[in-house]
C-alpha cells in the first residue's frame, strides 16, 4: 500500500488545497480528477480548503468542474473570502461599510445584504478594511488611500477600523523562480505607517491558511477531528495544520518541493509526489 492509500485509510476526513494540488493556471493537475473521483465513489469526506478570495464558494466549485475536477458539491468548498464575510455577518454592526482591497469580483465575495461593501480606492470613509488579495487594483493608490482614510478616521473618533486579512502571507513563490508580495505585506505596511505617525496600531484578524479559522470550519462542517490536509505549500498548508494538530501531507505538484522543507513547524509529516492512487 503506497502512502497516500495509507493515509486515507487512517483519516476519516481529507483537507484538499486548491491551487498547485487539484489545479493549476493550465487546468487539472495530472491524477487530481480521477483521485476526487476516487474519494467520490469512496463515500470519503473531503473538503478544499483555499485562500483564494477573488470568488466565491460556488464560483470556485464551478472553476473546479470546468476543469475536471468532480467535486460533489459547493458546500465542499471552504475559502478565506466565505470566512471574512462570515466574520462580517456575524460581528459587524449591520449598515457599517467594509472597504476591500482586491480585484472587483470582491464585492460579491463579501455581499451580506446588510453592509455597505466598496472597494477600497472608490470611499472616503469605511468602518472596517478587508484585505482580501494582492493583485487587481493599483497597488500603490490603493494602499495610500487606505492609509489616508486611517488616518481620516482616527482624527474624526480616535478610532482605527479593523482590519481583516484573508491571506497573512506576506510573500509567496509565484513559480521556480519568481517572487510576490501577498496582501499580508499590506498590514505590515499599514502597521508600520500608522505606528509612525499615530503611534497606534490597527486591531487584525487573520483567516485564510495558516489561520487556525479555516481549519476550524472544516472541523466543523465535517464534524469529524480525524482530520489530514494536503497542501502544496509549506508556509499557508502545511503550517496550518501543524499548528491546528492533523496531519499534514506535502505534494510535490505545486510550489514547494523537497529541497524547501525545513525543520520548523512548516516541516510535513508526509511528502507524496502526486495524487496517484494505484487500485482506482
Ligand atoms: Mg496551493
Amino acid at each position: 500500500m503506497g502512502t497516500l492509500e495509507r493515509l486515507l485509510a487512517d483519516h476519516s476526513t481529507l483537507l484538499l488545497d486548491v491551487m498547485g494540488v487539484l489545479i493549476n493556471k493550465n487546468g487539472a493537475i495530472e491524477h487530481a480528477p480521477q483521485f476526487v473521483d476516487y474519494l467520490n465513489r469512496r463515500d470519503k469526506q473531503y473538503f478544499v480548503l483555499t485562500n483564494i478570495c477573488g470568488d466565491t464558494e460556488i464560483g470556485i466549485y464551478d472553476r473546479l468542474l470546468r476543469n475536471g475536477i468532480p467535486l460533489v458539491s459547493p458546500e465542499r468548498v471552504i475559502s478565506a473570502g466565505s470566512l471574512v464575510q462570515a466574520y462580517m455577518r456575524d460581528h459587524v454592526p449591520k449598515g457599517a461599510t467594509v472597504a476591500f482591497i482586491g480585484p472587483q469580483t470582491c464585492r460579491a465575495v463579501l455581499e451580506t445584504g446588510s453592509h455597505h461593501i466598496v472597494s477600497c480606492g472608490e470611499t472616503e470613509l469605511f468602518d472596517v478594511l478587508a484585505l482580501l488579495d494582492d493583485e487587481g487594483f493599483p497597488f500603490r493608490e490603493t494602499l495610500e488611500a487606505a492609509l489616508t482614510i486611517y488616518l481620516r478616521c482616527f482624527r474624526n473618533g480616535g478610532q482605527l477600523p479593523l482590519m481583516l486579512l484573508a491571506n497573512s502571507d506576506r510573500a509567496y513563490p509565484r513559480n521556480s523562480d519568481n517572487y510576490a508580495f501577498g496582501s499580508g505585506i499590506f498590514v505590515t505596511m499599514l502597521d508600520e505607517a500608522l505606528k509612525k505617525l499615530l503611534g497606534r496600531s490597527p486591531d487584525v484578524l487573520s483567516f485564510g491558511k495558516p489561520s487556525d479559522r479555516m481549519f476550524a470550519e472544516a472541523k466543523r462542517r465535517s464534524g469529524d477531528s480525524s482530520l489530514m490536509m494536503i497542501g502544496d505549500q509549506l508556509a499557508t498548508d502545511i503550517l496550518g495544520a501543524n499548528n491546528f494538530g492533523i496531519t499534514s501531507a506535502l505534494v510535490l505538484t505545486g510550489l514547494n518541493s523537497r529541497q524547501h522543507i525545513t525543520k520548523d513547524a512548516s516541516a510535513p509529516n508526509y511528502v507524496i509526489d502526486n495524487l496517484y492512487i494505484a487500485r482506482m
